[in-house]
């Protein structure tokens, strides 16, 4: 009796296990990306930490104290020229890609009708643009080996309109119908594209939210978890879809939203 029940908790541990994949995170510097960085660590996962700006030095050290492996690789992911040597630098120093996640983001807010173009182009570089083509990058690899998992990081404003953000949400909207449009390619030949949309997380995206005392109150009393998320409440999420645990998924949008989406 006791081998079958530690056979069956090691079977249980083993759906979560990300020991010998090798996982690229974009913006692991700081904020989610960091979170779901080191929770691929402690999963097992080799990890690419890309970082524009910050150092990701942090995130590199909270690995490394774990015991595991993980290269910061420096990328404005704006820039298209620059994003193939993202996946070079990952395949050259772990011997593969096995899971991307496409997290980086920046947000401007101004009433649609002062929204500078300048400011609308930027977020879609960032925030779509660049999605797509590490989605091709990556996944010409993944279709390649036959296998591979492909998380974009989407948000509420991939269903809803939002307020003064009208090109954050037209570029979380696209996220959302790209993941779609891959994985319907993709899912037959083993590679599993889908979205994650995190609710109002506390980090630098919603600090001019968080303080504004009438938006964080009308925000907060839509939650039905009565509170902001923070960046620990996506590393599990994350891993059910980076894991074999989420095997026959494919397009799905998930919500981690403290229930904001059922109000
Ligand atoms: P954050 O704290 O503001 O961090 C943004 C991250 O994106 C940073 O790591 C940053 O890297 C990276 N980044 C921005 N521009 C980049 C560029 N040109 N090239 C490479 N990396 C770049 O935001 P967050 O809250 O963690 O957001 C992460 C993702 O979740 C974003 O896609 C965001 O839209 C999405 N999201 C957030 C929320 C929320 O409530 N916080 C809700 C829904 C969706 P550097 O520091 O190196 O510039």
């Amino acid at each position: 009796m006791k081998e079958v029940g530690s056979a069956l908790k090691e079977q249980r541990n083993n759906r979560f296990d990300l020991t010998g994949k090798t996982a690229i995170v974009t913006g692991a510097g700081r904020g989610l990306g960091q979170a779901i960085a080191v929770g691929f660590a402690e999963a097992g996962a080799n990890v690419v930490l890309v970082t524009n700006r910050s150092s990701a030095a942090t995130t590199l050290a909270k690995i490394e104290a774990l015991g595991g492996q993980a290269r910061i690789v420096q990328a404005d992911v704006a820039d298209r020229e620059k994003l193939p040597a993202i996946i070079e630098e990952t395949v050259s120093a772990f011997g593969g890609v096995d899971i991307l996640v496409n997290n980086a983001g920046i947000i401007r807010r101004t009433p649609a009708a002062d929204h500078a173009y300048a400011d609308w182009q930027e977020v879609l570089d960032v925030n779509l643009n660049s999605v797509f083509v590490l989605c091709q990058l990556a996944g010409k690899r993944m279709l390649e080996q036959g296998s591979g998992k492909i998380i974009n990081i989407a948000s509420m404003l991939s269903f809803q309109g939002g307020i003064n953000v009208p090109g954050y949400t037209a570029s979380k909207h696209a996220v959302a119908g790209l993941t779609k449009a891959l994985a319907n390619e993709w899912a037959p030949k083993g590679v599993q594209v889908n979205a994650i949309a995190p609710g109002y997380m506390a980090t630098d995206n919603t600090e001019a939210l968080r303080n504004d005392p009438a938006r964080s109150r009308q925000i907060l009393e839509r939650i039905p978890a009565g509170r902001w998320g923070t960046d620990e409440d996506l590393i599990g999420p994350a891993i059910f879809l980076a894991s074999s645990s989420s095997e026959y998924m494919n397009g799905h949008i998930l919500c981690v939203d403290g229930g904001w989406m059922n109000r």
